[in-house]
C-alpha cells in the first residue's frame, strides 16, 4: 500500500509549507474514500442519511394518462379542420375517480386536472375555450391532438432508478420514495466521527475558572456541526498537552471512529511533540495553509481512522471545518457527487482589510437594501472572537490574489443558513 505521505508528494502543487486552500480541500478530498456498511430503515427515519442503493420505481409516474388542465376529454378525429364542432356530453371524470365507459363518435367527458383520460379520448379541451349551447359542447377550432395530457410514466419510467445511490436524502427525497409506495430504504450506516480538545489552559463546563483558564467551546460548535452533518459522534473530552494522554485519546478515538477531529496543538509552538506523537501512531502531514483565520492544520491517518487536526482558535475550527473537513466527512460518508458548499457575489458594503497572497474567511451579514442584497462586515474579526461568529449570518470570503476591498466591492459569500 502506498503511504500517504508519498502520495501527497507526489500531487501536482503540494508544498506543506504553503497550501493554497482550495488545494488542500481538493488533496483531502481525493484522499478519502467512503466507509462501508448499509442498514435497511423507514422512509421518515431516512432524512439526513445517505441512500446506499438506488431507488428503483415500481410504477410508472404518473400511473396513467391524465389531465393537465380542467376541461373536456374529446376524440381529436371528431374535431372538425374548419369552425366549431358540437359534441354531446357523455359524462365526468374527476381526480381519483375515472369515467368508467369509452368515449364514443361525437361524445366528449369533462375531465378535471388529474384525471384519467377516458377510453376512446386522446386530446383534452380546456374549459375556458368552450361554450354550451343547449346542453351540447361547442369546441373551436385549432386544437392539436394530444394537448393538454400528462403521459402515464413521463416524470418517471418504471423499473429505472428515480434517486441514485449516493443521495443525502432531504424532505424532497422522503417525500418521492413516499410516492412510489416504498416504506423502507437501505442507507449507508452513519459515519462515526471523534473529537477532542487539546489544551492545559482549557476547563470544561461545570468547573470554576482558574486564572488563564478558558471554557472549552470547540467541543460544542464541534458537536453542532457533525451532528448537522448526520455523524455519529465520540466526545472525548479535554485532553491535557501532555504527550502520554494525548496518545492515548489518539488510541482510543482510532479505535471507536472512522475520523478523529482535533483541535489545539498544531500551531508552530506547539507542533513539534505533536509532531513525533503522530510519526509514531500514525502517517500525518502537518500543513501551513495561506488563509486567514486557520493557517496551520494537520492531516492525516491514525490507525484506520482519518485525522484532521485542527487549530484550537474557535473560528478557526468552525472556518477550518467548512472548509476542509465537511466536503471530506460527506465523501466518507457516501455522499456522491459532493458539491461545494453554494457560494455567490455582493456588494460589500464596508471596507476590508486583505493581504494578497492568502484566502481570507471574514465574518460578515447579508442584509437586503433597496431591492438588493449586500453584505457587511461584524466588527472584531480576530479568529478567537466566536461573537462574531454569532453575529454573522454568512462568511465573506476573499480570493486569494485580492488585496484590501473597498466599499461597493463585490465579495463572494457563503451563507450560514443550515450550516451553523
Ligand atoms: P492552539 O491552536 O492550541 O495554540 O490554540 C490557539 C488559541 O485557541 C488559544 O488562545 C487557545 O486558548 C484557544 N483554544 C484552543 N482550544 C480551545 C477550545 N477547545 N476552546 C476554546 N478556546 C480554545
Ligand atoms: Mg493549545
Amino acid at each position: 500500500m502506498t503511504s500517504i505521505l508519498q502520495t501527497l508528494s507526489c500531487a501536482d502543487g503540494y508544498d506543506p509549507e504553503s497550501l493554497d486552500a482550495e488545494r488542500a480541500r481538493q488533496l483531502i478530498l481525493d484522499m478519502v474514500s467512503p466507509v462501508e456498511g448499509s442498514e435497511r430503515i423507514g422512509v421518515r427515519e431516512a432524512l439526513g442519511r445517505v441512500l446506499a442503493e438506488d431507488v428503483i420505481s415500481p410504477l410508472n409516474v404518473p400511473g396513467h394518462d391524465n389531465s393537465a388542465m380542467d376541461g373536456y376529454a374529446v376524440r381529436f378525429a371528431d374535431l372538425a379542420a374548419e369552425g366549431e364542432t358540437v359534441l354531446r356530453l357523455a359524462g365526468t371524470t374527476f381526480a381519483g375517480r375515472a369515467f368508467d365507459g369509452r368515449v364514443g363518435p361525437g361524445e366528449c367527458v369533462r375531465i378535471m386536472t388529474g384525471g384519467v383520460i377516458p377510453e376512446g379520448a386522446d386530446t383534452v379541451v380546456i374549459q375556458e375555450t368552450v361554450r354550451t349551447e343547449n346542453g351540447r359542447l361547442v369546441v373551436p377550432t385549432k386544437q392539436r391532438q394530444g394537448q393538454n395530457i400528462r403521459r402515464a410514466g413521463e416524470d418517471l419510467r418504471a423499473d429505472t432508478p428515480a434517486i441514485r445511490a449516493g443521495k443525502l436524502l432531504h424532505p424532497a427525497e422522503l417525500g418521492l420514495i413516499a410516492s412510489l409506495g416504498i416504506g423502507e430504504v437501505a442507507v449507508r450506516r452513519r459515519l462515526r466521527v471523534a473529537f477532542f480538545s487539546t489544551g492545559d489552559e482549557l476547563c470544561s463546563i461545570g468547573t470554576p475558572l482558574k486564572e488563564g483558564e478558558v471554557y472549552d467551546s470547540n467541543r460544542y460548535t464541534l458537536f453542532g456541526m457533525l451532528t448537522r452533518l448526520g455523524c455519529e459522534i465520540v466526545d472525548l473530552g479535554v485532553v491535557r498537552d501532555d504527550p502520554a494522554a494525548i496518545e492515548a485519546a489518539f488510541r482510543e478515538a482510532s479505535a471507536r471512529a472512522d475520523a478523529i477531529i482535533t483541535s489545539g496543538g498544531v500551531s508552530v509552538g506547539e507542533a513539534d511533540f505533536i509532531r513525533g506523537l503522530m510519526a509514531k501512531l500514525g502517517e500525518v502531514a502537518f500543513w501551513k495553509i495561506a488563509m486567514r483565520p486557520g493557517r496551520p492544520m494537520a492531516f492525516g491517518k491514525i490507525g484506520g481512522s482519518w485525522l484532521f487536526g485542527l487549530p484550537g482558535n474557535p473560528v478557526a475550527v468552525m472556518v477550518t471545518f467548512y472548509a476542509f473537513v465537511r466536503d471530506a466527512l460527506l465523501k466518507l460518508s457516501g455522499v456522491m457527487p459532493i458539491e461545494p458548499l453554494p457560494r455567490f457575489r455582493v456588494p460589500c458594503v464596508t471596507p476590508l482589510k486583505k493581504r494578497p497572497g492568502r484566502s481570507e474567511f471574514q465574518r460578515g451579514i447579508l442584509f437586503h437594501e433597496n431591492g438588493e442584497w449586500k453584505v457587511r462586515a461584524t466588527g472584531s474579526q480576530g479568529s478567537g472572537v466566536l461573537r462574531s461568529m454569532s453575529e454573522a449570518n454568512c462568511l465573506i470570503v476573499v480570493e486569494h490574489e485580492r488585496g484590501n476591498v473597498e466599499p461597493g466591492e463585490p465579495v463572494d459569500v457563503q451563507p450560514f443558513d443550515g450550516l451553523v
